[in-house]
């Protein structure tokens, strides 16, 4: 059963007819990246569709899609005022002062996500945040460090990049992981970024991450899910590392009075070497700190952080 009345909030909340995992999907978190929310509109078409064509379609559990940053979306910049990314903290109860347009984005966003939480009978809450990147170059996803976190990555087909949480605050991840739902159940967090900004094929893997998780997670059958998702995924994926981990973290002023500026025609998981230049500032040249792929090379205006280095993971062997 799906909700009929439509709000700018929520794109669906599909029930199924069966308990199961609470998933929380928000495409939008950065008002330049719409390609999650044409995804979770496409999606809850299928849905619409699919026990129409395959009679025998269940689903288990919940889905709650929702637009992250109404406004910064309506005018398709990252923020308006600050990063909705950076700003999840829990907040003071009965507290309805917004000091930034972001702030009254997170109150509404948690108030539905507290309530699905509320009225779910659900077994797990899985949050999957997806977003795009300035620089083309792959997709891949970031995830606790937890090993079911790690593995529900892994299920998905999609290289996973291990630390990058402890080189951030306040993101959507951080705050999912950090229990402040009133629920004792597991919970899973994982982001998923789909390739460029205006790339069509961002849409397409968007979709494609989505359905990997609901299978995952088992809100829906593996006989259910076209091996065409797969596919795509792991096309996208090519030769990249499977799983890395965050090195360092390039950090910028927020107001951009550090004149931070990226040198042109980087990608995400290009391999870079310590020393290559890789960036600009008023302090002069800015090299490469040690041998590595870069990631996310910042090529917009806004944004906290200028480029993050990441290598190879391999998990230790045990004795
Ligand atoms: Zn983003």
């Amino acid at each position: 059963m799906e909700d009929t009345v439509a709000s700018g909030r929520v794109i669906g909340h599909y029930r199924g007819t069966e308990q199961g995992p609470l998933v929380v999907a928000i495409g939008g978190i950065h008002g330049n990246e719409p390609a999650g929310v044409r995804a979770l509109e496409q999606l809850f078409d299928l849905l619409d569709e699919e026990p129409l064509i395959n009679p025998g379609f269940t689903f288990k559990g919940e889905l709650l899609a929702l637009r992250g940053n109404l406004a910064a979306l309506e005018s398709g910049k990252r923020y308006i005022d600050t990063d909705l990314n950076r700003i999840w903290h829990p907040r003071v109860p009965g507290d309805t002062h917004f000091a930034t347009s972001e702030d009254r984005e997170l109150f509404e966003l948690l108030a539905a996500i507290e309530s699905a939480v509320e009225e779910a009978p659900l077994s797990e809450l899985v949050l999957l945040d997806l977003h795009t990147t300035t620089a083309g170059g792959g997709i891949f996803s970031v995830t606790g460090d937890d090993a079911p976190s790690l593995l529900l990555a892994a299920e998905m087909s999609v290289p996973v990049i291990k630390g990058i949480l402890s080189g951030l605050q306040g993101t959507t991840l951080h705050y999912f992981r950090g229990n402040h739902f009133a629920t004792n159940f597991p919970v899973r967090a994982i982001s998923f970024e789909a390739g460029e900004h205006n790339d069509p094929a961002a849409i397409e893997l968007s979709l494609a991450a989505t359905i990997n998780l609901l299978r995952a997670v088992g809100c829906v059958r593996q006989e259910d899910v076209r091996t065409y998702h797969d596919t795509l995924l792991r096309e996208a994926a090519g030769e990249l590392p499977l799983l890395t981990e965050l090195v360092y973290v390039h950090r910028i002023s927020k107001d951009g009075s550090d004149g931070f500026v990226m040198n042109p025609g980087f990608s995400n998981f290009q391999k870079v070497s310590k020393g290559l230049p890789l960036a600009r500032d008023n302090n002069g040249e800015i090299l490469c700190p040690a041998d590595g792929y870069l990631l996310m090379p910042l090529y917009q205006k806004q944004g906290d952080e200028g480029f993050f280095l990441i290598r190879d993971y391999n998990f230790p062997t045990a004795y």
